[in-house]
């Protein structure tokens, strides 16, 4: 009491600021500040870890490096000591009386908003140590720097100032005493403590002993070396971090030098969450700086399309007292998060080479995350074409094939891929889109999925080739070498002659006024007598059926162009050339029919009613009613 070196001292008025926005905050989140000062005492320990690497320190040197909590439940005090680099009185003033990032007085309006919203985010505004108020009335803090200078004890209640006085004694490091407010006795408990511990500070890479026993059985394992660690260690903290109960499907560890400091850990699920209906899934990648939890389930680090992923991204680059806010624009942060999105695409791609048949149950699982990369983000669309999958006319049922292995075998004089959207691939293969690729053996994706043509759309191109939706206008198939010259004559002789085509071409056109913008002879078609094709190649059919079916009058959809194509070698064409002469009316009964079958071969949208009333008219005609 009677010291002389004991001084009282006020808080610098932004300190007090704090103090005010602290311990008038909501406490729903009370616990973060259990964490806040392990955190703190691990960046103690962190920064004498270092110092010692930099230039051996003597000073208690053999103390070992841990953080030791203590609770006493009578007394209702918690007592959290580290042994880390500690502080001199200069630092204990400067650390624990002003506030070194306030800047401008715009940080207190953003502090104040954050506490308000989430007390979580104090940590990152850099005053983390002030949140002890919440949950106490008078603060001890016992300190001795590494440098071996004598200790000192600070002191307050959080009420506008403190004292700082010598305080004999003291091993290096640093020892917080709270003496606990009265609704906040449960932080003097033992499972409290370990409970928050768990949660929070599992991976601080220094033992925690809670009444002297360790409660951090796992460690940073993402800063070890790949090497040092089993298989089950990598599980246990898979089930860690993605709160799973399974194994992953795969894993993820690299570290990276240049041109950032990274450790990254990461996982993918065996299991896609969305796909069981509960929506949609919250990021699952921490961001640590230095061991330390920045960002719990950060939506900076990685896109949004890989919000599937779970585990941890570590760089020694970041600023610790990085605000959650600033992470959003922060240049470090989106570099870090391009390093990490190419590093992972890049080991997908070395994953299905190396056991594509694994690859393929990832693709089934998460394939849609990647087909909403390649659509929403410009930035790695071209990279992700590598990664994806689709049946194809070459491929088995249910086998998946990369758009690599369809340019690996594509035929000579082929310049263009090739897809066609169908629900099934027997009803893609029963289509009229198809037959000429059958005929002249070149392969055609399937996509049955409603997104693949936008997903597809959105690529454009892969390794400089053009991708085609079957049913767009005007392609033309390169020649089969094998088809022979017979059988183009054949096919020519058949055919009904060009003037009689022509004329059959304009006067389709006309019944079918306002419907198709053209009609033509078809280059393409084998067996089936008409078919669909849209000539703006943008909006392919089943991007259409998609908005159908969505109830949208989508613009593009309503202004899309179509054309009808007809077969010159079709009997039904050939006859309905003839019957254009002798029975006008009918014949023109048999072009809507037509047209609206090819509608329904492109899984377009028809009027059932009008569709069944025009064909019972054709079926009487048939069996002979109205001779
Ligand atoms: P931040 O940790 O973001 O810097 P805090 O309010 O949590 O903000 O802490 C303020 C400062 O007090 C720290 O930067 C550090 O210098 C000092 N400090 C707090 N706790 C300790 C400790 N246990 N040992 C040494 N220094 C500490
Ligand atoms: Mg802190």
């Amino acid at each position: 009491m009677t010291d002389v070196q004991a001084e009282t001292k006020q808080f610098q008025a932004e300190t007090r600021r704090v103090l005010d926005i602290v311990i008038n905050s909501l406490y729903t989140e009370r616990d973060i500040f259990v964490r806040e000062l392990v955190s703190n005492a691990a960046d103690a320990l962190e920064k004498f870890r270092h110092q010692n690497l930099v230039e051996k320190v003597d000073f208690d040197a053999h103390v070992p490096l841990e953080i030791n909590i203590d609770c006493d439940d009578t007394k209702h005090t918690l007592t959290i000591t580290d042994t880390g680099i500690g502080m001199t009185r200069e630092e204990l003033e400067t650390n624990l009386g002003t506030i070194a990032h306030s800047g401008s007085g715009k940080y207190f309006e953003e502090l104040a908003e954050a506490v308000k919203k989430d007390v979580n985010l104090i940590g990152q505004f850099g005053v983390g140590f002030y949140s002890a108020f919440m949950a106490a009335t008078k603060v001890t803090v016992q300190t001795r720097s590494y440098d071996g200078s004598e200790g000192h004890e600070w002191v307050s209640d959080g009420n506008g100032s403190y004292t700082i006085s010598p305080c004999p004694g003291l091993h290096r490091g640093t020892k917080i005493i709270m003496e606990l407010k009265e609704d906040a006795h449960t932080y003097g408990q033992k499972f409290t403590i370990e409970r928050i511990i768990e949660q929070y500070s599992t991976f601080v890479p220094f033992p925690i002993k809670v009444e002297g026993k360790t409660v951090n059985t796992v460690q940073a394992i993402w800063t070890r070396s790949k090497n040092e660690i089993t298989e089950e260690e990598y599980n246990e903290f898979y089930k860690f971090v993605g709160n799973a109960g399974d194994e992953p499907m795969y894993r993820l560890h690299f570290s990276a030098d240049a041109p950032l400091a990274i450790n990254a850990l990461v996982y993918v699920p065996k299991e896609n969450f969305e796909m069981f209906g509960m929506g949609r899934m919250d990021p699952g990648v921490n961001l640590y700086c230095q061991k330390v939890l920045i960002d719990q389930h950060s939506e900076n680090i990685l896109p949004e399309w890989l919000r599937f992923m779970k585990g941890v991204v570590d760089s020694e680059d970041l600023p610790l007292n990085i605000s959650r806010q600033s992470l959003q624009d922060n240049a470090l942060v989106m570099k870090l998060r391009k390093v990490l999105t190419k590093r992972f695409i890049k080991f997908l791609n070395e994953e299905a080479i190396r056991d594509e048949e694994k690859y393929q149950q990832f693709w089934k699982t998460f394939g849609i995350f990647i087909k909403e990369g390649v659509t929403s983000d410009f930035e790695y669309r071209k990279d992700l074409g590598k990664l994806l999958r689709f049946e194809s006319s070459a491929s088995e049922p249910g086998e998946m094939i990369s758009l690599d292995k369809y340019l690996g075998r594509m035929k000579d004089g082929q310049e263009k891929i090739y897809f066609i959207n169908g629900t099934s691939r027997s009803a893609v293969e029963a289509s009229p889109y198809v037959e000429m690729f059958k005929k002249r053996g070149i392969e055609i994706f399937y996509t049955l999925e409603p997104i693949d043509d936008f997903v597809l759309n959105h690529l454009g191109e892969y390794e400089e080739k053009k991708l085609v939706s079957a049913d767009a206008a005007d392609i033309s198939l390169p020649e089969n070498a094998q088809e022979s010259a017979d059988d183009k004559e054949a096919e020519t002789v058949d055919a009904l002659p060009k003037d009689q085509v022509t004329a059959l071409c304009s006067w389709i056109k006309e019944r079918l006024a306002g419907k198709v913008q053209d009609v033509k002879v078809s280059t393409r078609l084998v067996d089936s007598p008409a078919m669909i094709v849209n000539v703006d190649g943008y909006m392919t059919s089943s991007m259409e059926r998609v908005m159908q079916a969505s109830g949208q009058d989508n613009p593009l959809s309503m202004g899309s162009k179509k054309d009808l194509e007809i077969n010159a070698s079709s009997p039904l064409i050939k006859k309905l050339a003839q019957l254009r002469e002798s029975d006008t009316d009918f014949a023109g009964e048999v072009v809507e029919q037509v047209y609206t079958n090819a509608l329904i071969q492109a899984g377009l949208m028809v009027d059932p009613m009008e569709l069944v009333s025009r064909n019972y008219r054709i079926l009487e005609r048939a069996v002979g009613t109205n001779e």
